[in-house]
């Protein structure tokens, strides 16, 4: 027979009426122990009374309670008749004391007491042998019924509930939204996705066990900022899942996802450095227009475009998610085939002396021909690239095609003098050969080292320094230059700077844009990013330029070279060909 706590407390008052009719009893109760929360419930009683639901919450009763009959049917550890008052009278052992009406059983499964019976009497009244052994026997039987209903409601718990955090599972959690977007008119149901970015990083450098703590403070936090009836779930890995309560607008769902955000970003961080990188996509969804799965997909579509875009960490679902999304789909499947077809393909943008015009190197852009969407910007495929550990494929073809270039530019204009720029992903520069796949193409194109500038992120170095020095050293072996990319916008690298064989930095063109139109913090950036690289011994090199102004405030503080709209767009090889023959660009 399948018992649940429900089917169960079904069971017991008839139980205890049937044993109440047989016995001829004044009343008899039943009462079981919550172990977790040390309390005694009220699950039935015989007569019951009126007004009263069992389990009867109002009557739960702390072990620690000084009523003595609770108390007693808390800790006894076998068959008791007590007096009316709470005094044991005896021990039983066979035979009743004379006009003593109440007697507490215990129920004791495994060791462990789960509750206890309590029968009474009319006053005057005794109990025979055979009463009390059928009376331990019902005990006997209750105890394995509550014992088949814990382990019940425990397998239920398991298989609705996960593991690590003790929340809801998807199971769970699709069976409430279910049962919420039937509802109608109950809507919008708020869908919150929440997504951690930084989950990969803790496991892979510190070990699981970090990753799940992690995981469990998240889910912590999370509980403590919501409401009790808004529901909560984990669907694995770093990925949780809040259904607001009841109908929300967009506004309420947005300021719930900041207060969660908000609240993660206080959690401490095991790994120094590492900063808090949540994200959470929301779907308002309505009550009889969506099913649960496809509200699920489409938060979970907007968690992942707020990824992407990383400008803001909050993403409600929309059609232009919904395409974003589709792109990145197609991305995914397709990327591999635009590598090892035909594609991709480079565009260059010069970088130049900005007292002479001089183009001093081009930095290499890739761009994807693709067959339907037409000409796709790396900001479109590389993130998909680097998710989907396409990026040291695609990165060795950029390599591979830049330098190929710039040897045959170099047959044409033997004089030529420029460093060509190329990009690298993090996931290459923690590739144990990357040093010598560097070398091999070096060698197979009669490219020399120093004519070769890498330019890598500040996240990059921090996500495994010791790898990263390594390879960076073997790079520098081979004469070939390392510039910092975006320098300002992440992780302050600073302390590595000095140890790690570093030539440049790039100012983020954040911060050059709009230089020279009166912003006092993007000038104290500058500022200092250049006497950084200027005590350091660094090139520094200004990305963004789109303004004469700029390049005024640049030359004042001592940046001579840069790159931006204003000097040259990135452009096609041929063009590039153009300009690096003419040898200075005027703007
Ligand atoms: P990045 O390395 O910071 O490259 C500079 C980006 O700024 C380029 O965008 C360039 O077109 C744009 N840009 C240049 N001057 C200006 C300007 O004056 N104003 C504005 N608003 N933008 C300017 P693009 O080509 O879309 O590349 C975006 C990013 O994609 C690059 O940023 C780089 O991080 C990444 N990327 C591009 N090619 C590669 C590659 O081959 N490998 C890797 N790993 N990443 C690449
Ligand atoms: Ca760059
Ligand atoms: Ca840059």
């Amino acid at each position: 027979m399948r018992v649940d706590a429900e089917s169960a407390h079904k069971t017991y008052p008839s139980i205890l009426r049937d044993l109440a009719c047989e016995l001829d009893l004044d009343f008899a109760f039943l009462r079981l122990t919550d172990i977790a929360t040390r309390t005694s419930i009220l699950v039935a009683e015989w007569p019951p009374r009126v007004g009263i639901t069992y389990p009867d919450p109002s009557t739960l009763a702390h072990r620690d309670d000084p009523d003595p009959i609770l108390a007693l049917a808390a800790t006894m550890n076998n068959v008791t008749v007590v007096s009316s008052t709470g005094d044991i009278a005896e021990q039983l052992d066979g035979s009743a004391p004379e006009g003593v009406p109440l007697v507490v059983i215990p129920l004791i499964a495994g060791g462990v007491d789960v509750g206890g019976l309590g029968f009474a009497k009319p006053a005057g009244h005794t109990w025979t042998d055979d009463e009390l052994s059928s009376l331990r026997s019902v005990a006997a039987l209750m105890t394995q019924l509550q014992a088949r209903v814990d382990a019940e409601n425990r397998s239920r718990f398991a298989a609705t509930h996960d593991d690590l955090t003790g929340m809801s599972n998807r199971r769970a959690l699709l069976d409430h939204l279910n049962a919420r977007l039937e509802e109608p008119g109950c809507g919008p149901v708020a869908v919150l996705f929440l997504d951690l970015d930084q989950l990969k990083s803790l496991n892979d450098f510190l070990g699981h066990l970090t990753g799940d703590e992690y995981i469990r403070d998240v889910a912590d936090i999370v509980r403590e900022e919501l409401g009790s009836e808004d529901v909560i779930a984990r669907l694995g890995g770093d990925e949780f899942v809040v259904v607001l309560a009841g109908p929300t607008d967009e506004c309420a769902a947005s300021a719930a996802a900041e207060t969660i955000l908000k609240a993660i970003d206080v959690i401490d961080m095991p790994l120094a450095d590492l900063r808090q990188r949540a994200r959470i996509g929301i779907m308002m969804a309505q009550p009889g227009r969506i099913t649960a799965e496809r509200a699920l997909r489409c938060a979970d579509q907007a968690a992942l475009i707020a990824k992407i875009g990383s400008t803001d960490n909050i993403e409600h679902f929309t059609e232009s998610v919904r395409a974003q999304s589709e792109l990145r789909s197609d991305v995914e499947v397709h990327l591999r085939d635009a590598i090892e077809g035909d594609d991709l393909v480079l565009y260059y943008q010069p970088e130049v002396d900005l007292g002479s015009g001089k183009i001093t190197a081009v930095e290499a852009l890739v761009r994807w021909r693709h067959p339907v969407r037409g000409l796709l910007p790396p900001g479109a495929f590389i993130p998909v690239a680097e998710a989907t550990n396409l990026a040291p494929e695609l990165g060795r073809w950029v390599l591979d095609t830049a330098c190929r270039t710039l040897s045959e530019w170099q047959s044409t204009l033997p004089s030529l003098e420029i460093s060509m720029r190329v990009n690298v992903s993090p996931a290459q520069l923690v590739e144990h050969d990357f040093a010598e796949t560097v070398e091999a193409v070096l060698r197979s194109y009669g490219v020399d080292g120093p004519q070769l500038c890498l330019e890598i992120t500040e996240v990059a170095v921090v996500k495994d320094v010791d790898r990263t020095r390594k390879t960076l050293h073997g790079l520098h072996q081979l004469g070939v230059r390392i510039a910092i990319d975006d320098f300002g916008t992440g992780y302050s690298a600073l302390s590595q700077l000095k140890e790690l064989e570093v030539d440049a930095l790039k100012i983020d063109r954040s911060f050059v844009t709009d230089l020279g139109a009166g912003d006092a913090n993007d000038l104290a950036i500058v500022e200092s990013v250049v006497g950084l690289a200027d005590a350091f011994g660094l090139d520094v090199i200004a990305e963004g330029v789109e303004t004469a102004a700029a390049v005024d405030v640049l030359l004042a503080l001592g940046c001579t070279r840069a790159q931006g709209y204003l000097i040259s767009r990135p452009v096609p090889a041929a063009e590039t060909l153009e300009l690096l023959r003419a040898g200075t660009i005027e703007f």
